[in-house]
C-alpha cells in the first residue's frame, strides 16, 4: 500500500461524509430499482472492478437508508464515523491483520488492538489495571454471550464452594450438567431489571435458556443459588439503578456467589458527562459501575464514533474468561504481556477492529468525544420538551426531561393516529425514527446519536458552535387544518424535525 493510496483514501472519506441534504430514507423507487439490479446468477466472467464500482454507485447506494449521511436518522443507535475512524476502519481491512494471537515479533496489531481497548478505559474513566480482561466484539450482544458465560462459570463454581464438602467445578472443563451436578446447583437465575432481547439470546446460547431470565423490579433482593445480575433498559435510555444501590447490589453478590454484569451497551459514555446538576440523574445511573464483574458496552453506538462491528468487554476476571475462552485444550502460554484475543471471545480470526476506535480517540482526544455526548442529550433533551409541552404527543414513560440520556420514547395522544405514527414519519422521508412498544401500545423512538456528525467536517480546528444542518427544513409550507406537517426545531445550529398534528384529526 503505497503512501499515496492512503491519501486517495482519506480524500474518498472527506467527500463522503460531506454529502449534504441526504434523504433519511431512500425513495422507494431507488429501493426498487437497486433490488431488481441484484443479480440472480454469478457471471462466469466477472464485469470488472470499474463496471463494478459504478453499479454500486449508481444502483446499491442510492437505496441505502441515511443512517450516516442524513442529519434526520433517528433511528436505532447507529452511532457515526468520525473521518479518522472510517480511515482506520478502511486500514484494518486494506491491511487485513488477523488479531487473534499477540505475536510481538511478527505484527504489532494486538498492541494496537489493546491501546485501543485502553483508551477506551480512560475515555470513560475505568481502571485499566482493574479491567484487565478486555476484548473487541463484533457488537454488544456479543459482549453480552462473554458476560452470561463467565457469569455462569463463576456462579456454578461459587455454589460449588459452599458445598460440604467444597467442590469447585468448572462449567468449560465439565459441561453445565456436571458440572451444576458437582455444585449442587439446580438452576441458575439471570436476575434483571429491564433485559435487553440479546441478553435472553445470550441466555439460549450459553445453555440457560429464556427460561433462566428472572425479571425483576427496580430493587428486588437476591435469592440463593447461582446467579448473575444485569442492567439497562433500551426503549427509554433509563438507567437501572441509581447512587449506592450498585454498592448494595456488589454486596448482594458477594454474599451469595453471583456475578454483576453491566450491560452499558450506549450507557457507558455517560461516565463522560460532567459531574453537574443538568447530568446528575445520569451520571447518578452510571455510578459504581467499576464495581461489575463485566460490563458490555458498543463502541458502533455512541461509546466511541466509529462504525458497525465494533463491540466492548471488559472484566475484572482476565483468568476466568481464558478459562471460559481458551482456545485450546491446554493452554498455549502468551508470548508478551498482552493476552492473545482468541482465548479471550468467541472468535479466533478477527480483523484489527480497534484501529477505528484508536483512530478516532486519538484525532479527536476525550473533549470532543465529550462534546459529542453532550450535545446528544441537549438535542434528545429539546425534543422532549418539545413533546411534553405539545397537546398531541406524549413523553415515556414519565415526562421528566432530566431523566433523559439520549432517546426519546413518545406516543400520539390520539390513538388513531398512534397505530400509524412512526410509519407516517418515516414515510415522510424528512426523518426516520424507530417503532417499538410501550406497555401494550405502539410508541415511537428517537435516538439522539446523529447531529453530531457534520461538526468536525465544517472546521476542523474548532468543533463548537460551527455545527451546520445537513437538511434545512421549512417548516412545511402553508398548513392546513387536519394536516400532518414537520415543524423544524432548531438546537443551536442542528435542526431536528418533528411531527406536529395542527387541528383536529
Ligand atoms: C443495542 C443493545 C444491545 C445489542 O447490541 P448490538 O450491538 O446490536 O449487538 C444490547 N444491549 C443494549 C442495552 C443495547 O442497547
Amino acid at each position: 500500500m503505497s503512501p499515496l493510496s492512503l491519501l486517495d483514501y482519506a480524500a474518498s472519506v472527506d467527500s463522503l461524509v460531506a454529502t449534504e441534504d441526504h434523504p433519511a430514507l431512500p425513495s422507494r423507487s431507488a429501493i426498487a430499482h437497486a433490488e431488481s439490479s441484484l443479480p440472480n446468477k454469478l457471471p462466469d466472467l466477472g464485469f470488472g472492478f470499474d463496471a463494478l464500482k459504478e453499479h454500486l454507485q449508481r444502483d446499491i447506494t442510492p437505496a441505502l437508508n441515511g443512517g450516516a449521511l442524513s442529519a434526520n436518522y433517528y433511528g436505532f443507535v447507529t452511532g457515526g464515523g468520525t473521518p479518522a475512524a472510517l480511515f482506520g476502519d478502511w486500514l484494518a481491512s486494506a491491511a487485513d491483520q488477523n488479531a487473534q494471537v499477540h505475536a510481538p515479533n511478527e505484527s504489532v496489531a494486538s498492541d494496537v488492538d489493546d491501546a485501543a481497548l485502553r483508551l477506551v478505559l480512560q475515555l470513560v474513566g475505568l481502571d485499566e489495571n482493574l479491567f484487565t480482561g478486555r476484548v473487541f466484539t463484533t457488537g454488544a450482544t456479543g459482549s453480552n454471550i462473554i458476560g452470561l458465560a463467565l457469569g455462569r462459570e463463576y456462579a456454578v463454581a461459587a455454589a460449588g464452594r459452599r458445598q460440604n464438602p467444597p467442590a469447585n467445578p468448572s462449567v468449560a472443563q465439565l459441561g453445565l450438567h456436571k458440572a451444576c451436578k458437582a455444585a449442587g446447583v439446580r438452576r441458575v437465575q439471570i436476575l434483571s431489571s429491564m433485559a435487553h432481547s440479546s441478553v435472553y439470546k445470550a441466555a439460549s446460547v450459553i445453555g440457560l435458556g429464556h427460561g433462566s431470565i428472572i425479571a425483576l423490579p427496580r430493587s428486588a433482593a437476591l435469592q440463593n443459588h447461582g446467579s448473575l445480575i444485569y442492567a439497562g433498559e433500551v426503549n427509554t435510555g433509563r438507567f437501572a439503578t441509581s447512587g449506592d444501590e450498585m454498592l448494595k447490589i456488589r454486596a448482594l453478590a458477594d454474599t451469595y456467589g453471583a456475578w454483576l454484569h453491566v450491560d452499558a451497551a450506549f450507557g457507558l459514555p455517560a461516565l463522560l458527562l460532567p459531574q453537574t446538576p443538568e447530568y446528575a440523574e445520569l451520571t447518578s445511573g452510571v455510578a459504581n459501575i467499576e464495581l461489575a464483574d463485566s460490563i458490555t458496552s458498543d463502541a458502533h453506538k455512541n461509546t466511541v464514533q466509529v462504525p458497525y462491528d465494533c463491540g466492548l468487554f471488559f472484566t475484572r476476571h482476565l483468568h476466568l474468561q481464558q478459562t471460559v475462552f481458551q482456545n485450546a485444550p491446554f493452554p498455549i502460554p502468551d508470548l508478551g504481556a498482552i493476552p492473545s484475543a482468541h482465548n479471550l471471545g468467541v472468535e479466533n480470526s478477527r480483523r484489527l477492529r480497534g484501529l477505528a476506535v484508536y483512530a478516532s480517540l486519538l484525532a479527536y482526544g476525550r473533549g470532543w468525544h465529550r462534546e459529542v455526548i453532550q450535545r446528544q442529550v441537549a438535542l434528545a433533551r429539546r425534543i422532549a420538551e418539545y413533546i411534553v409541552a405539545s397537546p398531541h404527543y406524549e413523553l415515556l414513560p414519565t415526562p421528566e426531561i432530566n431523566k433523559i440520556f439520549m432517546i426519546v420514547l413518545f406516543r400520539a395522544k390520539d390513538e388513531t393516529l398512534n397505530k400509524t405514527l412512526v410509519e407516517r414519519l418515516n414515510q415522510s422521508g424528512i426523518i426516520y425514527v424507530s417503532g417499538t412498544q410501550w406497555a401494550g401500545k405502539p410508541a415511537a423512538r428517537i435516538a439522539s446519536w446523529n447531529e453530531f456528525y457534520y461538526m468536525y467536517i465544517e472546521n476542523s480546528a474548532s468543533v463548537s458552535g460551527l455545527a451546520r444542518p445537513r437538511t434545512r427544513l421549512s417548516g412545511g409550507g402553508a398548513v392546513q387544518e387536519g394536516t400532518f406537517v414537520v415543524v423544524p426545531i432548531v438546537l443551536s445550529n442542528n435542526w431536528c424535525a418533528l411531527p406536529t398534528i395542527v387541528g383536529s384529526q
